[in-house]
């Protein structure tokens, strides 16, 4: 297997480093005198880490959507695609795929945040009222947020807030955010013993909580550079 290093810096250090970039370029930090042929040997001893951190890498790349025939998107931790209509009574529909009618395609963003934030609301709400009648969580009532990075949060209150963005997640991830915040009510830190309560209702949640740092990003309509 080839690795390509895309930059060598040679300086006064001791060791030799590699650096994954955010968008997967492969930068090697060297001694000013080791040879290209030992920077080559170290990368290719690397090799597996090399290739999972630039896959983690691109999977934080987030989607750019153009809201046209064969663009996907996420709902429930699927991903769906997109085809146009001419003729339809809504704008925009999910059935095995998500058919958007022609006329609104300008607004399709808009359009989709609002779909979103409706479904969003209808999943969050009845997990919500699941998990506190299972544990008698007392909670007041649930807000929408549009947070890209802020997942959840509650007040003292008793108040939760979710962004809607979080609608594109699977339901275990969805419900890992919950139970985050429900816990929250009662501990309002992330101290060992907040934690170990999290536990308690999600044995896996460390995977759960892996799964979103990492795959985070995609949850958006691709328009983090646009506002
Ligand atoms: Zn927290």
């Amino acid at each position: 297997m080839q690795i390509k290093i895309d930059q060598i810096i040679h300086s006064r250090r001791k060791s030799v480093a590699i650096i994954i970039q955010a968008d997967g370029k492969l930068v090697v930090r060297a001694p000013l005198r080791l040879s290209n042929a030992h920077i080559q040997d170290f990368v290719l001893s690397k090799t597996d880490w090399i290739l999972s951190q630039q896959a983690k890498a691109a999977s934080r790349q987030a989607p750019v959507h153009a809201f046209t025939s064969g663009d996907t998107f996420l709902f429930l931790g699927k991903t769906i695609p997109l085809e146009i209509t001419e003729n339809s009574a809504r704008s925009l529909t999910l059935d095995s795929c998500f058919l958007l009618r022609s006329s609104d395609q300008p607004q399709a963003r808009e359009i989709f945040t609002k779909w979103y934030k409706q479904q969003a609301r209808q999943v969050f709400t009845s997990r919500v009222q699941f998990f506190a009648q299972q544990y008698t969580f007392n909670y007041s009532k649930i807000r929408l947020s549009s947070a890209r990075t802020r997942w959840g949060s509650c007040n003292s209150k008793g108040s939760l807030s979710l962004t809607w963005r979080l609608v594109m997640a699977p339901m275990e991830i969805i419900d890992y955010v919950i139970i985050h915040e429900l816990v929250h009510l009662e501990i309002q830190n992330h101290s060992s013993t907040f934690w170990k309560k999290v536990q308690e209702y999600l044995p896996d949640y460390k995977i759960r909580r892996t799964w979103l740092k990492e795959h985070g990003s995609l949850l958006n309509l691709g328009d983090r550079h646009i506002r």
